[in-house]
């Protein structure tokens, strides 16, 4: 599984990092960045939740 940030979708609001903070961490310019890929079997139900749980959408799993 790979996780996706999009950048310019993304409000900085810090929920992805609050639920799975092992792939999403937010960087310098508050914006969240992916931190591992592929993701760990053991994170890949809270990135999904991440994604699922982003209110712009911006999170995309592959
Ligand atoms: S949940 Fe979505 S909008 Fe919020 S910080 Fe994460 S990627 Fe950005």
């Amino acid at each position: 599984m790979k996780a996706i940030v999009d950048r310019d979708a993304c409000i900085s609001c810090g929920l992805c990092e609050s639920i799975c903070p092992g792939v999403f961490k937010l960087d310098d310019e508050n914006i969240s960045t992916v931190i591992v890929d592929p993701v760990p079997e053991e994170f890949e139900d809270c990135a999904v939740e991440s994604k699922e749980t982003c209110p712009t959408n911006a999170i995309i799993i592959e």
